[in-house]
């Protein structure tokens, strides 16, 4: 089995066009819902990052814009011109797989060239793209090595030269970077990332892991039950999530369920489990008596150490009962538990002096009045 699917010619028009536009799409398979009513604009030379749990339907979409499956509803436009009719080699992509099975018989340079060579291109020529593409993934020296004689970050390598050396303008990458280890796996986002800048071309890539897709991302695009729930820059969708699902997906969030006890001006006051907490409305249409959800990350929530002595509420705060604290090396995250079972952490730079409150004592949590969200669903 091949790794890159070799595709076609590049007879696209309108250069003014988002190099991938998604209208409306949905993908049944039988009766089970992939993916419904998802729009997306993808501009050229844009790395977009589409995340989300596993069986969210990012495969599916990835495919579906490479041709390998046909959408059920919609249609999928690349460079402006609408591709439905078009299989996969006709399309301006090529696909990096998940695993990387290289022909182990041929070279690093053989495993490159061999789509260009199947394509029927001259033998000099076909050299010279060879030599320019495994320059750009930066194996020049292991060009006549065997895949077996390289490790699993050289071998991912040699599979995105096999995809760049066919010069097509859209590379779609499904989790490109699984099957390396924790570490490699982190040098490689860069890798990816300085990769796509040198190039140039777009770059469409699906990954589950979050921190894979802040590094390489220009865009994210969150997936989730079919649905894309949200996109955006990766420090917009971190910072400021739409959507309570980013909120609970991205990061790590503290997600508050309450109730809106006063709904006027631009400031709410919401209950939650005992506390009035106070919060900005954001031009969301609220009335008194909703349901609504909050998020706070750990990160800019503070653990109010001192027992008994409680600092008076003042809105961007609550109370709760301290649980245990979890080193993390870097940080510290101290668990809290609400009146109403609602598990909080608030997440510090670890300090190996620290006084930690007894199990069971109140506590008080506090944040920045401009650290809480309103998500209203
Ligand atoms: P993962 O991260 O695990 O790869 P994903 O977000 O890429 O997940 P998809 O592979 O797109 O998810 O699958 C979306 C849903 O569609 C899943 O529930 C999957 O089981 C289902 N699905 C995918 N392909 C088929 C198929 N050929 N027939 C039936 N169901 C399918």
């Amino acid at each position: 089995m091949t790794q890159i699917e070799t595709q076609g010619t590049q007879q696209m028009t309108d250069s003014q066009a988002p190099a991938v536009e998604v209208r409306n799409l949905a993908k049944h398979y039988g009766d089970f819902v992939a993916l419904q009513n998802v729009n997306v604009s993808i501009g050229a030379g844009e790395y977009f990052v589409l995340l989300g749990p596993s069986g969210g339907g990012k495969t599916t979409l990835l495919r579906t814009i490479g041709g390998f499956q046909k959408p059920t509803h919609g249609e999928v436009l690349l460079h402006g011109r609408s591709v439905g009719h078009l299989p996969p080699d006709k399309r301006p992509t090529s696909m990096v797989f998940q695993a990387y099975a290289l022909f182990p018989h041929m070279s690093v340079e053989q495993n490159v060239g061999y789509g260009l060579k199947v394509a029927g291109l001259p033998r000099a020529q076909v050299a010279e793209k060879v030599a320019a593409a495994l320059e750009q993934v930066g194996l020049t020296p292991f060009a006549a090595r065997r895949p077996h004689e390289l490790s699993g970050g050289q071998q991912q390598r040699v599979q995105l030269a096999r995809a760049i050396v066919l010069d097509r303008d859209i590379l779609l990458l499904d989790e490109p970077l699984a099957a390396l280890d924790a570490q490699l796996r982190k040098d490689m986002c860069l890798e990816l990332k300085h990769l796509q800048e040198k190039v140039g071309i777009t770059f469409i890539h699906v990954t589950h892991n979050q921190e894979e897709a802040m590094t390489v991302a220009d865009r994210i695009a969150l997936i989730a039950n079919g649905e894309l729930v949200e996109f955006g820059r990766a420090r917009d969708i971190y910072r400021a999530p739409e959507k309570t699902f980013t909120a609970s997906f991205v990061g790590e969030n503290n997600v508050l369920k309450g109730r809106v006890a006063e709904a006027a001006g631009s400031e709410i006051i919401v209950d939650v489990a005992g506390s009035r907490l106070q919060v900005d409305k954001r031009g969301l249409a609220v009335s008194d008596g909703q349901e609504v959800t909050l998020s706070i990350r750990s990160e800019c929530v503070a653990l109010d150490r001192v027992n008994g002595a409680e600092t008076p509420a003042d809105g961007f705060s609550i109370t709760g009962a301290y649980d245990e604290s979890v080193y993390l090396g870097l940080t510290t995250s101290h668990l809290v538990h609400l009146p109403d079972g609602t598990e909080m952490v608030s997440r510090e730079i670890a300090d190996s002096d620290e006084r930690l409150p007894e199990a069971g004592s109140r506590v008080r949590l506090s944040w920045k009045p401009s650290d809480i969200r309103l998500h209203v669903e």
